[in-house]
């Protein structure tokens, strides 16, 4: 019997034994997924603020770009729109056109066909606006581009062209004229006027050709030199410039006491090329014996310059145009003066910049002022030596 017991109670033991094993393991493996879950959970966590991050970063470029963004679901409801495309949202009637015209291309892209399509918006301002849709795995994506400006310059371009062809071929087509003239001529008093004009006509082409590469340097020259310029130095030296030219036409160019601490930062030659111009103009449109002065006045951290003719002035309706390129305001006088056209285009490139500006007042009959408005870090304590040294 008593050996009955003892195996009994061993075998209770040895039962024990292995629970308690199996217990400790089972706690082990508990222990380790508990582990193992906590893991998970911080990860996916980290993955959820890391989505939340890159959301609110993507939210943020699109809301930067200056394209209007928008995005449909499967059924054509518009979930998201960024900042430029909220701004087309409103009940403006031109604002109007634009969301149905997106709704239209949106439900295109929707049924799985990429559109675009070009607005024109009569405005003010005058727009133009170009819609791109392109079809999603779950719905559709409307991009808005503003190409109003792009349009601008390459219409302003095409202009150019054809107005630099138009100018060159009057003279080059008046060179052959007179040219087959003169092969045919036996008068040579004749033939020496038809020469002279020739050469008139060659010098005007060589004064196109050099005033549109002036103008060419200086539009790519946008970030001119940031040099300091003694404003009485860049005047003189454009007087002594104009003044055979003066001289020739009997015109007095009278600089009122200009102060040599005024400086202004910028390119020299690109400054006094806008004061050649502006000289060369109120030479060219004044009657012989006239003045031009030429006056400079500071005011704060400007400088303005004025050069003032008492000649023929120019027209209130042709005084915004005058700025234009090759726009003139009466071609004959333009043509026999040697006007190219393009000489206040130049000053007014010079003055963008120069992040200034040039403006003109005039009446006709009585004669113009152009002011040409450049920064000036008010007077400096001296004169800056300048390699030309002349003042006026
Ligand atoms: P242009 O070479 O023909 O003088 P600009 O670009 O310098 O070309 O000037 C454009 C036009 O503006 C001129 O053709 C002229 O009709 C007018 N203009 C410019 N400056 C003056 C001025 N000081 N007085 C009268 N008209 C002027």
């Amino acid at each position: 019997m008593p050996v009955v017991i003892a195996v009994v109670v061993l075998a209770v033991a040895a039962l024990v034994i292995v629970l308690l094993r199996q217990a400790t393991r089972l706690r082990a493996a508990l222990a380790e997924t508990k582990a193992a879950a906590a893991a998970e959970l911080a990860r996916s966590d980290h993955e959820r603020s890391s989505a939340e991050e890159l959301r609110t970063r993507l939210l943020r470029a699109l809301d930067a770009i200056p394209q209007g963004v928008l995005i449909a679901d499967a059924h054509g409801k518009v979930v998201y729109r960024n900042r430029v495309a909220e701004s087309f949202a409103d009940a403006r009637h031109s604002d109007a056109l634009v969301e149905a015209a997106v709704g239209e291309l949106l439900d295109e892209a929707l049924a799985g066909t990429p559109t675009d399509r070009t607005i024109d918006l009569f405005g003010p301002p005058r727009r133009t606006l170009v819609i791109t849709t392109q079809p999603l795995a779950d719905g559709a994506l409307a991009v808005i581009d503003d190409v109003s400006e792009r349009r601008r310059l390459d219409a302003t371009r095409r202009d150019f062209v054809a107005n630099i062809s138009h100018e060159l071929k009057t003279p080059v087509g008046a060179m052959g004229l007179l040219a087959e003239t003169l092969t045919l001529e036996d008068d040579p008093a004749v033939a020496r006027r038809l020469a002279e004009r020739i050469v008139d006509e060659a010098f005007r082409m060589d004064r196109t050709i050099e005033d549109l590469l002036v103008l060419s340097r200086i539009e790519s020259e946008e970030a001119p030199a940031h040099e300091p310029v003694v404003a009485s130095v860049a005047v003189a030296e454009a007087v002594e410039r104009i003044r055979p030219g003066a001289d020739q036409a009997g015109i007095t160019i009278e600089v009122a006491d200009p102060d040599p601490r005024l400086v202004v930062f910028g390119d020299r030659r690109q400054i006094v090329s806008a004061l050649y111009n502006l000289l060369d103009n109120a030479v060219k449109y004044s009657d012989p014996g006239a003045v031009v002065e030429v006056r400079l006045r500071p005011d704060g951290t400007r400088l303005a310059i004025e050069v003032e003719d008492h000649g023929f002035g120019i027209p209130k309706g042709d005084l915004e145009r005058v700025f234009e390129r090759f726009y003139r305001v009466d071609q004959a006088r333009s043509r026999s003066t040697g006007g190219t056209g393009l000489g206040l285009a130049i000053v007014r490139h010079v003055a963008t910049n120069h992040a200034g500006e040039v403006t003109v007042e005039s009446r006709l009959g009585e004669g113009s002022t152009f002011t040409l408005n450049l920064p000036c870090d008010a007077l400096a304590p001296a004169a800056v030596p300048s390699p030309h040294g002349a003042s006026s």
